[in-house]
């Protein structure tokens, strides 16, 4: 790190949950690029998440790689404690953990509502509460929610899943009124199709309809997503917070 022109992200922790693969570890490395030393939070694969975390340290950052249900209370109390007494206090949230069980409303169980809630909304709820202790005592902060398209759309087949992304939303914009006074700022993503294993079982009409929904008229990559996550955690997004950025290729357009 050069005197002249430090990284912008340098000696600030960013835990990035369900970073062990796709959107989270684009972010996660694009944030350690910046100079943050970063969390990798997985729920199952570990050997995925120690490759994204062998990937942050030959940035030459600090990392840790921590298993964690965020849905969990206990677990995200449990994740917190291990970061804050190996990396210290956490300064930037991107909660990125997410899932889907498509099924229309008359064959959605309420177990299939409620885990998608949990995984998407829950979580986002325990860390974001987790985190802001630290921040305010920072009195520096970036909270950037990973929401969808599908938070604005209320797409078929997807009740479960769009419902917690309109949540997360809303959530996010909470979250900014709050902190504001602190000099936190929380602001959310809107991917519209980003090829990753979430999308993997979608399938081939479904892939051409979204296709056709899409005016730039491609899908997206993980690292535009992360290229939006990392510009809202530098330093000239200061002045942004309670927004809504939408990464779709224009697919919101229509709305
Ligand atoms: P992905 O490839 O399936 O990755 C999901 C990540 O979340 C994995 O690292 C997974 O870890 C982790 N995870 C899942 N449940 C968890 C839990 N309860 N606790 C901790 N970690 C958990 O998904 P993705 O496509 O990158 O999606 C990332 C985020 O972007 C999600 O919030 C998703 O809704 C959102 N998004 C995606 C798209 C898209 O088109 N891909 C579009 C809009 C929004 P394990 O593998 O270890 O379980």
């Amino acid at each position: 790190m050069s005197q002249e022109h430090p990284l912008p992200l340098a000696g600030k922790v960013a835990l990035v949950t369900g970073s062990s693969q796709g959107i989270g570890r684009a972010i996660a490395q694009r944030l350690a690029q910046m100079g943050a030393d970063i969390v990798i939070n997985y729920r199952s694969n570990a050997q995925a998440a120690e490759a994204a975390k062998a990937e942050i340290e030959a940035l030459g950052r600090r990392c840790i790689a921590v298993q964690a249900d965020v849905s969990q209370e206990e677990d995200v109390l449990r994740l917190f404690a291990e970061i804050s007494s190996t990396l210290g206090p956490v300064a930037i949230l991107v909660n990125n953990a997410g899932t889907t069980r498509d099924k229309l409303i008359i064959q959605m169980s309420l177990n299939d509502f409620e885990h998608v809630i949990d995984t998407n909304l829950r979580s986002a709820f325990l860390c974001t509460k987790a985190a802001l202790r630290g921040m305010m005592k920072a009195r520096w902060g970036r909270v950037i929610n990973i929401a969808s398209v599908a938070g604005l759309m209320g797409p078929a087949g997807q009740a479960n899943y769009g419902a917690s992304k309109a949540a997360v939303l809303s959530l996010t914009l909470s979250t900014a009124r709050e902190m504001a006074s602190r000099n936190i700022t929380a602001n959310a993503l809107a991917p519209g199709f980003i090829p990753t294993e979430l999308t993997s079982i979608v399938t081939e009409p479904q892939r051409k309809y979204m296709l056709d929904s899409t005016p730039l008229g491609r899908f997206g990559t993980t690292d535009e997503v992360a290229a939006a996550a990392a510009f809202l955690c530098s330093p000239e997004a200061g002045y942004i917070t309670g927004q809504i950025l939408s990464i779709d290729g224009g697919m919101s357009i229509h709305i």
